[in-house]
């Protein structure tokens, strides 16, 4: 049977649950996060209901239909250029009036819409009373209650849909809503001068591009700008009713048209709102007190990232163990059951040596990001953000740009890609630029493994203290870029605190496991490719050994010696020998290929000339003293990007020159860091 396709749209403020109502529709395995950032990206789903085929979209989430940000213009876009069948309005009911500022937009742009009262459970909890029919009414959009991170009211949603896609509502229904005299005057000025080419007319909604001139839409001049035989006259005449208008009312015809909107919901409000005062407590503000009081919050604040890496690093050692032995059995029987050679030796000493080595991490690397979920899903983060806002202010960014920051924990890509939220161009690029010293999820297995081995009573506060350095660092080159490459003014901005949520354990382990996945993809894909090169550049050329094979115990002649030794004078100074060297190198394209490369690098035999599985034990045997393995931790912290994150730089910058800056700046700032901390540790004498 063939089965109709719908299309539809998802579109709301921040924070008012399209994605969790997305991911109910859709059954997709998404990421829920809280940050505009992370939603940026266009996410598509698919529903069968019935005689019908739906496709959905999960718009970025946005307040206005402007077009200040790249949030805005992507949505108003979609909806203005792919014509959906159906727009959902993801409404925060508990805060309806700010909600329907985006709702009077869609209104104008004359597609189908459905409202869907979300965060029920919260209006009913703080006595709001919404009269949907009502409100359904005045506004001619269809109304559904949902309840999105409990599913209520999802059913009845994709109903909808079907129902209005195909014209079977009976409350849709188009209205105007009235800006008043002057204004509509000037808004027929404008339409007339439109109407002089019908085509602009079929595209889109005259009055919505009247009263956008009148509201001096940059984007629309553009459009504007399309149809040449009018273009001039009708931005001459959006000039005029601008001036007449302000010129009425003293004051900019943008603030004129925003009091209206808020004018036309208070009106609908007072019609459908009743708010019954509850006396309860709200948590919020006081939890709010106690985290994010100046002068305690900060410490509690170090004190959670602290405890995060403590127990990533000591929780994570138990089932990292039992990985670690699993792998060295696979790599056992493996040598068991094929012959002595070659490919024996790739086997074992290549692709389980080295991939096997990453792999343990996994458990890490899954705390981690339950930590990191945690602070997401609670509303912790952006109350870390609020609070470093002062901090923030040193390098001249305000405190949004800390949601990136805290974003790099996890991976500095996405990270990138989320300070797309900032609206000035040169608080972006140094924000996109510093990013990278926050250190990512991939480093972790490195410090994991080197802390682990060296600093074995005190490995979590060590991985702590890279961490802070990384911070630190962030900042001063932040300051030294702000004041020599970047000057300028911080942009006035209104932060907001969402409410603290109770997370859920699904969501949870939603994000945990998308993690994993991609780490698990790595470890198949690029991890495993170079490891498989570590592995020949150190087994060839083949003829240095009396036998056939290598056995690997000193690799002395091999290739990888070889270009190992070619940059050691290099790193030299800061403690490293050609083994440290070339696994810096390996790790240029990701960072946890300097732990697969280790894997292969350092291959020891016990007494009875038996491998010895344990990597951190090898490690220990190499030669490296605690103080260079902390000056190791700190390059490895500092220099160059991986290839992901570069690529990600040159597509959000649009070109290469800054992602060539980053690699310069950071590989000298990590010599200098390295060097300075290792000669300092010979000198004071470690
Ligand atoms: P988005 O930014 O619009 O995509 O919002 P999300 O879908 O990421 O939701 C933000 C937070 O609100 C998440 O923690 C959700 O679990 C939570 N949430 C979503 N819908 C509801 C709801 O109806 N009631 C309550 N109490 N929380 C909700
Ligand atoms: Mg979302």
């Amino acid at each position: 049977m063939h089965k109709e396709t719908i299309r539809a749209a998802l579109i709301g403020n921040p924070n008012s649950g399209k994605t969790t109502i997305f991911n109910e529709m859709t059954g997709a395995r998404q990421k829920v996060g809280n940050w505009a950032g992370v939603t940026v990206e266009k996410k598509e789903g698919q529903i069968e209901h019935n005689d019908h085929h739906i496709e959905i979209t999960d718009l970025p989430g946005t307040y206005s239909l402007t077009a200040y940000t790249i949030e805005e213009i992507v949505s108003r876009n979609f909806i203005l250029d792919e014509k959906p069948d159906v727009v959902i309005d993801v409404i925060d009911s508990s805060n309806l009036e700010r909600s329907l500022y985006l709702a009077t937009q869609l209104i104008e742009l004359n597609t189908k819409l459905i409202f869907a009262l979300n965060m029920m459970d919260i209006a009913t909890s703080k006595g709001h009373n919404i009269n949907k029919e009502k409100l359904a009414a005045l506004l001619g959009v269809p109304v559904i209650f949902t309840i999105g991170n409990k599913g209520s009211g999802v059913e009845d949603l994709v109903e909808k849909i079907v129902e209005v896609a195909e014209d079977r509502n009976t409350v849709s229904r188009h209205i105007h809503i009235a800006y008043g005299r002057e204004v509509e005057k000037e808004i027929k000025n404008i339409q007339s001068v439109i109407w002089r080419n019908p085509e602009i007319g079929e595209k889109y909604s005259t009055r919505w591009l009247s009263l956008k001139l009148i509201e001096n839409d940059n984007e629309v001049i553009d459009t504007v700008s399309f149809f040449p035989e009018i273009a001039d006259d009708v931005i001459k005449q959006a000039e005029q009713s601008r001036a007449a208008i302000r010129e009425i009312y003293k004051e900019d015809p943008e603030i004129i048209i925003s009091d209206q909107r808020y004018g036309f919901i208070n009106g609908a409000l007072k019609e459908c709102l009743k708010i019954k005062l509850i006396k309860r407590i709200d948590i919020s503000p006081k939890v709010d007190l106690f985290l994010t009081n100046c002068f305690i919050g900060i410490p509690k604040f170090i004190f959670f990232i602290w405890g995060m890496f403590q127990s990533t690093f000591k929780l994570g050692a138990i089932p990292a163990d039992f990985l670690a032995a699993l792998i060295g059995y696979a790599g056992e029987a493996i040598s068991f059951i094929l012959p002595a050679g070659l490919l024996q030796d790739m086997i074992v000493n290549g692709i389980i040596g080295g991939v096997g080595a990453v792999l343990v991490f996994l458990p890490n690397i899954l705390i981690l990001f339950f930590f990191i979920a945690l602070f997401e899903d609670t509303g912790y983060m952006a109350r870390a953000a609020f609070l470093m806002d002062k901090f923030m202010h040193i390098i001249g960014l305000h405190g949004r740009a800390f949601i990136p920051m805290l974003m790099g924990f996890g991976c500095n890509a996405p990270a990138i890609m989320a300070t797309r939220t900032l609206e000035n161009e040169n608080d972006r690029l140094l924000s996109i630029l510093i990013n990278p010293l926050i250190s990512c999820s991939a480093r972790l297995p490195v410090y994991i493994l080197v802390a682990g081995t060296f600093f074995p009573q005190h490995a979590g506060n060590a991985i702590f203290s890279i961490y802070a350095i990384g911070i630190v660092l962030a900042i001063v080159v932040g300051k030294l870029f702000r004041i020599t490459l970047f000057k300028g003014e911080i942009a006035p901005f209104v932060m907001e605190l969402p409410p603290y949520r109770m997370p859920t354990i699904k969501g949870l382990a939603m994000h945990m496991w998308e993690r994993g996945k991609i780490f698990l993809q790595k470890a198949t894909g690029m991890i495993l490719i170079g490891s498989i090169i570590i592995w020949a550049l150190s087994a060839f050329p083949l003829n240095r050994h009396e036998t056939d094979y290598p056995d690997n115990q000193t690799m002395e002649g091999s290739y990888l010696s070889m270009l190992g030794k070619s940059i050691t004078p290099v790193l030299k100074p800061l403690g490293m020998d050609w083994r440290e060297s070339v696994a810096l190198i390996s790790g240029l394209a990701a960072k946890e290929i300097i732990v697969s490369t280790m894997g292969v690098l350092y291959p020891g035999k016990n007494n009875n000339g038996e491998k010895i599985q344990k990597l951190s034990t090898r490690l220990k045997h190499s030669g490296m003293t605690p103080i260079a393995a902390y000056s190791f931790m700190v390059f490895v912290l500092i220099y160059t990007p991986c290839l992901a994150t570069l690529a990600v730089m040159k597509r959000e910058t649009n070109s290469w020159k800054w992602p060539l800056f980053a690699v310069g700046y950071s590989l000298v700032l990590a010599w200098i860091m390295s060097f300075m901390i290792f000669q300092t540790g010979k000198i004071i004498g470690f």
